[in-house]
């Protein structure tokens, strides 16, 4: 498989968000793309039904291709989220050796990566990883409005 553009795996990334908004979860999916362009990995934001404050959807997707590889480390790949990733992921991803991070929306209250902080610019790392915001934004933005307003209309109700 070749490598498609960002677009296409951002939209993979929002199918993913679908399936947490689906389950009754915080909006947001990732998908990990390997160096050939192949979708390897894949998840959504789980941690009410996975009983776990990790499952976010950038672990989720990191885990899955991580087993996949039988590698904890993903070099080379890249990683679709749908929002900017928080501390904990941060710091997953750079674990992981991503190549490049790609994510839509910002997360005004726990982003890690331009608005409370930049950590993957942090010079003590010993590896650096590429980051890019706000592909699709649109898309994944209204997808958290739309989680919102339906808690919002059921705690009113
Ligand atoms: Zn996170």
């Amino acid at each position: 498989m070749a490598m498609r553009s960002d677009d296409f795996y951002m939209h993979r990334a929002l199918d993913q968000a679908r399936l947490a908004l689906a389950a009754g979860e915080v909006p947001v999916g990732a998908v990990v793309v390997d160096p050939a362009g192949e979708i390897i990995g894949a998840g959504f934001n789980a941690p009410i039904g996975e009983h776990d404050p990790s499952a976010h959807a950038e672990v989720q997707a990191l885990r899955a291709a991580c087993t996949r590889l039988g590698n904890y480390r993903l070099d080379g790949c890249t990683l679709y989220v749908t929002l900017e990733p928080c501390l904990m992921c941060s710091g997953a991803l750079i674990h992981a050796r991503l190549a490049r991070v790609v994510y839509g929306a910002a997360e005004p209250k726990t982003g890690m990566v331009e608005s409370r902080a930049n950590l993957f610019a942090q010079p003590w790392h010993n590896h650096c990883v590429e980051v890019e915001g706000g592909r699709l934004a649109a898309q994944a933005k209204r997808l958290l409005r739309e989680f919102f307003a339906a808690r919002r209309d059921a705690s009113d109700g």
